[in-house]
């Protein structure tokens, strides 16, 4: 009986325990105190980036693109593995001096969507963080810069990558360098960069070594000749490097940051973290925007980032001139890389648009192309140009690490042979 009573005690005892256990493992977890990007919520309307670009692009803006990348892009990206809002900067503390107006950049809707293109109704703010979320393609490393592998000695690839090889890398190719959008019935201010859509939070580092000149918004007053007085570069970094290209200065320029880790007066070395990929200014979505300027450091002078920053291990870039008949050049002409392999595209752009604003991109002084694209696969490819609404087709082959360069220009029409008129 006794015995009977101890187990009686020892089954309570237990029982209970393990309900005391039950009951503790039972209680809501904590809350994950890390901020993860607003979720992408796909739209159906194919259209929606292109009504996107075409809305509150005015005068005094840099067209900036890159809402939510369409899914159908082959760009890949990848989801941020930072903690998005954990570490930042406020525009504020970046923009010493102007807390307001930097405040105001960032929190005002600048691209209001119409609601019919949205599907959930959630996304009527276009600064929106909206990323991608479709699986990453990891790239293979880039090349170490500088390299120039032409035999001819025209590359400069003298600058690393602004982000990391896991990060997306591609450049947005329906607004590409010297591109004016994609919609040619409503263009877009022609593009002085490239634009990395990434999730605000991802790294920014220096392309090369030099000296921070510029680390702050974009619309103050002293930086007037640097931006155009342009409020639609947000929060930017402008790199003076400590080399030069045939004795002129090199700049690189880094816009639409969410923090700014260096001060104008810094140091910086290649491949040093500077900042944060964001969404201040004009843009759509986060993204970096990438310029580089030769010889002096202003709108006007930028050229074209694909041709100096390095490619990656087993890929090079396309470079060439659109023209015409009578050799003048074609502008906005729609070109496609087809791989002579696959008989797949890989790439797609358009040649430059020269308006003859005074402040015009400029094409390379080695390769005075006016279309280039980038991380190209090692291979063979038909570049193929519609010029004036007429088909043409060259052929090029890419070698790693380099520049291959192409003229595409319509064959002279066939001219009535003399030889063959019968003789009155
Ligand atoms: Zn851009």
């Amino acid at each position: 009986m006794r015995r009977g009573i101890t187990t009686f005690i020892l089954l309570v005892v237990v029982v209970g325990g393990f309900g005391v256990l039950l009951a503790r493992n039972a209680q809501p977890v904590a809350p994950v105190s890390a901020v993860l990007p607003t979720e992408f919520h796909p739209t159906e309307n194919p259209n929606l980036i292109s009504e996107l670009l075409q809305q509150n692009l005015g005068e005094n803006s840099t067209a900036l693109p890159t809402v939510a990348i369409p899914t159908t892009d082959p760009i890949p990206t990848q989801p941020s593995p930072v903690p998005a809002t954990a570490t930042l900067i406020s525009a504020q503390e970046l923009s010493s001096g102007l807390p307001t107006e930097a405040a105001i950049a960032i929190s005002t809707p600048t691209l209001p969507v119409a609601a019919s293109t949205i599907t959930d109704g959630t996304a009527s703010d276009a600064t929106v963080q909206a990323v991608t979320p479709v699986p990453v393609e990891r790239q293979p490393p880039p090349l170490i810069p500088p390299i120039s592998r032409d035999p001819l000695g025209r590359d400069h690839y003298w600058f690393q990558r602004p982000v990391d090889s896991n990060a997306n890398n591609a450049v947005l190719s329906y607004y590409s360098f010297g591109s004016d959008g994609p919609d040619p019935s409503n263009p877009l201010r022609v593009h002085h960069g490239i634009d990395m859509p990434n999730p605000i939070g991802i790294p920014v580092r220096a392309a090369g070594s030099g000296l921070v000149i510029w680390a702050a918004d974009g619309r103050q007053q002293e930086a007037a000749t640097i931006f155009q007085n342009s409020p639609s570069y947000g929060n930017v970094i402008v790199i003076e490097h400590d080399f030069g290209f045939k004795g002129q200065k090199l700049w690189t320029l880094y816009a639409h940051l969410s923090a700014s880790f260096v001060q104008q007066g810094d140091i910086v070395q290649a491949g040093q973290v500077i900042g944060q990929i964001g969404n201040s200014g004009r843009v759509s979505g986060p993204h970096v925007h990438f310029e580089v300027r030769l010889n002096e450091n202003t709108y006007g002078t930028t050229y074209n980032p694909v041709l100096w920053m390095v490619p990656y291990v087993g890929h090079g870039v396309i470079a060439g001139q659109v023209i015409d008949r009578e050799g003048f050049p074609v502008m906005d002409a729609d070109i496609t890389i087809r791989s002579r392999t696959t008989g797949l595209t890989v790439r797609t752009t358009t040649s430059y648009v020269i308006l003859d604003t005074g402040f015009d991109v400029l094409s390379d002084p080695n390769w005075q192309e006016n279309f280039a694209v980038a991380d190209v696969p090692v291979g063979r490819y038909d570049v193929i140009a519609t010029i004036y609404g007429e088909r043409v087709i060259k052929q090029v082959e890419v070698r790693e690490g380099t520049t291959s360069f192409i003229e595409i220009k319509p064959a002279d029409p066939v001219t009535p042979d003399a030889s063959a008129t019968p003789a009155s």
